[in-house]
This record gives C-alpha cells, sequence and structure tokens, in this order.
C-alpha cells in the first residue's frame, strides 16, 4: 500500500519497495503506526492510506534508517 501525507495542496507518497525490503524490522519497530509486515512474505508495508502530518519527520526518519533504503518518500504532488 501507498500512503500519503497531506501538507496544504501537496501530497507526499510514502511506500515501501518490495525487491529491496531485507525484513530487518527497523520501521515496524520505530514507527509502528505507519509500517507493519505483511503476513506470509514478511515484508514491511504502510498500514494506512491517509498518514497524519504530525508523522511526516517520523517518516523521513524511520527512511534514512532504513538499511536497503527500500522506503521512498515521493515529494509532491498537487492534490487537485
Ligand atoms: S526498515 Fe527497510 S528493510 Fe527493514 S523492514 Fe522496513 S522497509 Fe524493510
Amino acid at each position: 500500500m501507498i500512503g500519503i501525507i497531506r501538507k496544504g495542496n501537496q501530497i507526499l507518497r510514502v511506500g515501501v519497495d518490495q525487491q529491496r525490503c531485507d525484513s530487518s524490522g527497523v520501521c515496524v519497530v520505530e514507527l509502528p503506526q505507519v509500517f507493519r509486515f505483511q503476513e506470509g512474505s514478511k515484508k514491511a508495508t504502510v498500514s494506512m492510506a491517509e498518514i497524519p502530518a504530525r508523522l511526516e519527520q517520523q517518516c523521513w526518519e524511520v527512511a534514512r534508517k532504513c538499511p536497503t533504503r527500500a522506503i521512498s518518500i515521493t515529494c509532491c504532488e498537487n492534490d487537485s
């Protein structure tokens, strides 16, 4: 799943590259409100479609800590 963070009239898209994820669990441990393991594959995924804006900074931090750089945050698209 791709999660979005709304910033005014722009959106950030947060996602996990399933090919890159090595199931280390850093994101799941540090930000369980946003990331969880999928049943079966044990790859991480975003668990909510709309991520509260107050969690944006933590998303960036977890993306930076991901050992395989599997977490992408794409900035920005107009929400039109
Ligand atoms: S931190 Fe990165 S590699 Fe580890 S589970 Fe999360 S997305 Fe996968």
